[in-house]
């Protein structure tokens, strides 16, 4: 069973990631993008340790939908709504008052979340964004946590071939091919996270 303290480890991991490769993830989004990825996420991602800190929410569900809500105030930039979205619905398909849920549960409830993320941003798999990093983690989850990291990994890899059609990258047409994409990088960076939670 995954509790509260599960989920700020796995938050608290990845704000530490986060840290460790900014400037990757900057230097990522300067040959397609405008070059603030990485500070996006830390300025984001150290208001969510913040406010754990701060508020201790109870249960799993709580301490997502505050990490969520911190994400899309705090980030200007588009990762900013769509990985507080995908926190936020997470949060709220595991519901506010169960103080542990199941792996099982946790793979839903990602499931729907990584879906809110496809619909706000209107991306498929394919289109060089984040989201081809999340779908195969989310797929693999029911294996294992580790071959949802790995999936990931290979997802956003497989990002460096593809021809950017959402976010700013997309501006490039066919010259977004060859570029890592820095949102799938981080999201392999967020799910490596959940994986270390775990271990
Ligand atoms: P901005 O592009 O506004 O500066 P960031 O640099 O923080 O925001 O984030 C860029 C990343 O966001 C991209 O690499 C991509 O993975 C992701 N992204 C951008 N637009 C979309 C979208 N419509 N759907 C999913 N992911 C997106
Ligand atoms: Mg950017
Ligand atoms: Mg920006």
């Amino acid at each position: 069973m995954l509790d509260a303290d599960f989920f700020r480890r796995w938050l608290t991991a990845a704000a530490a990631a986060v840290d460790r490769e900014a400037e990757r993830l900057t230097a990522l989004d300067s040959p397609i993008g405008d070059a603030d990825h990485g500070s996006n996420l830390q300025r984001g991602f150290a208001a969510v340790v913040a406010a754990l800190e701060k508020e201790e929410p109870p249960t799993p569900g709580a301490v997502l939908t505050l990490a969520g809500r911190q994400l899309i105030s705090t980030v200007g930039g588009a990762s900013g709504p769509l990985y507080g979205t995908l926190l936020r619905r997470t949060g709220k398909a595991l519901g506010n008052d169960a103080a542990e849920v199941t792996g099982e549960q946790l793979r839903d409830a990602l499931r729907t979340g990584v879906e809110a993320v496809r619909t706000l941003g209107g991306a498929a798999p394919g289109d060089k964004t984040m989201v081809d990093a999340l779908v195969p983690a989310v797929d693999a989850l029911g294996e294992s946590f580790a071959a949802a990291a790995a999936a990931a990994e290979r997802g956003a890899e497989e990002t460096t071939g593809l021809q950017a059609r959402k976010g700013r990258a997309s501006y490039l047409g066919e010259r977004s091919i060859g570029h890592r994409d820095p949102g799938a990088t981080s999201a392999a960076l967020l799910v490596a996270a959940l994986a270390e939670a775990a271990g």
